[in-house]
């Protein structure tokens, strides 16, 4: 038997004139998620719905999950408009909501073609009563019921139980295209992700110090790119190796200021590569004070070597906060595998706190690190 999928839209259906522009992207990007395990998707009536056999299930859920622009999704029965049809598919719908655990209930009826010959009260009467005198334990609560059993009367009649919640936010690519600083740590990920729910596809930028950081921490870094671009809907990650940059930092600056000068040369190094890959916008995942490159002041520093945007979307976020969705996209795992990155082999042990803008900026420029900054992106597509 083919399972059925009902998608419910998110955020997008707050869009006006721009809606079809929204949803068209939404469903090329199902298809592209579906790829591969056959089920179909159709539009009918601003609905949109997923078929596919049971043998694809677990590939067509994964897709569901991935998709970012819709607020829920759930499997659905579909019938004839005919009453005695529903009534039954209500019922075997109840009996799989009450062996799923659900011990109370309340129907709930919507009737989008006006002339089916029930109105949504009497629809939902006569569901309630067939489903209680089918399945008697199973009883009504109508203020905090288990499950809703929900009834739509559309160009066919739609039933449904229990309903799964879908990533919210808006379709990836219906915003401009981000270039996401991507580290091996848990936070980058993450801001990865959220920024692709806010409508935005991304590229991504590594800082790699090889040999000083192994080629194992470079691999974490293209599994973590790959989590992230199920979400983005791809993602093409460019690996710069930073070794040289650093070591100018390391021979020309004092020691307190080495990790405020290298995040200015990686947000230096970010807007060039934005710039000639035509992305808008720089996404990181720092969060205000939560080492010491992410004060206030530092960040005023970092943020100075760039003239697009600079999205922050963790910057008021609690660590444990982060980590949660760090495990709920997929990314925690390999997030904690331990290899270093180049920023644990060159941190001081008392880093400068507060950096003065115009300190920073004339340390910065004495170092004259645009040519290795040039150098380190000229070999940086993978
Ligand atoms: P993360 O967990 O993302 O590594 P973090 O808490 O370790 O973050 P920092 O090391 O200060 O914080 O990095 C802040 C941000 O700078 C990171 O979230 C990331 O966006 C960027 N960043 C840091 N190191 C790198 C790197 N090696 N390559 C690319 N981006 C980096
Ligand atoms: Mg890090």
């Amino acid at each position: 038997m083919s399972l059925l999928y009902l998608l419910k839209p998110g955020e997008l259906v707050l869009k006006g004139g721009n809606r079809p522009q929204f949803e068209r992207i939404l469903r090329s990007n199902l298809v592209a998620l579906l790829k591969g395990t056959g089920a179909q998707i159709s539009y009918t009536n601003g609905r949109l719905y997923v078929c596919c056999e049971e043998a694809s299930r677990a590939g067509t859920e994964d897709a569901l999950k991935h998709l970012a622009g819709i607020s829920g999704w759930t499997q659905a029965l579909r019938c004839p408009k005919t009453i005695n049809d529903i009534l039954e598919t209500a019922a075997s719908e109840a009996r799989v909501c009450f062996d799923k655990g659900a011990r109370t209930f309340k129907v709930d009826c919507r009737r989008t073609d006006k002339s089916f010959p029930l109105n949504s009260y009497e629809i939902c009467c006569a569901a309630g009563n067939h489903i209680l005198s089918t399945l008697p334990a199973f009883k009504v609560d109508v203020r905090k019921p288990d499950v809703h059993i929900n009834i739509e009367i559309r160009e066919k009649a739609y039933v449904y139980g229990f309903e799964e919640h879908g990533l919210g936010g808006l379709p990836a690519g219906t915003a401009a295209r981000g270039l996401l600083l991507l580290s091996g740590g848990i936070d980058s990920p993450v801001a990865g992700y959220l920024m692709a729910l806010r409508g935005m596809r991304m590229h991504a930028l590594y800082f790699h110090s090889y040999p000083y950081a192994s080629n194992e921490a470079r691999e974490k870094v293209v599994e973590l790119a790959r989590i992230v671009g199920r979400y983005s809907m791809g993602i093409r990650l460019f690996v710069a190796n930073f070794t040289d940059v650093q070591m100018a930092i390391k021979s020309g600056a004092p020691e307190a200021w080495r990790v405020v000068l290298l995040r200015m040369a990686m947000m230096d190094c970010a807007a060039r590569l934005a710039h000639s890959t035509r992305c808008k916008a720089l996404i990181t995942g720092e969060s205000l004070s939560q080492v010491a490159s992410q004060t206030v002041e530092n960040i005023t520093c970092t943020q100075s070597r760039s003239k697009i945007p600079v999205l922050r979307p963790l910057i008021g976020m609690d660590k444990e906060a982060i980590i949660k969705l760090s495990r709920a996209i997929g990314a925690f795992e390999t997030s904690i595998r331990p290899y270093p990155d180049c920023c644990t082999l060159f941190a001081p042990e008392h880093p400068v706190l507060h950096a003065d803008l115009d300190e920073a900026t004339a340390l910065y420029e004495s170092l004259n690190l645009g040519p290795f900054i040039e150098d380190s992106l000229r070999n940086a597509a993978s």
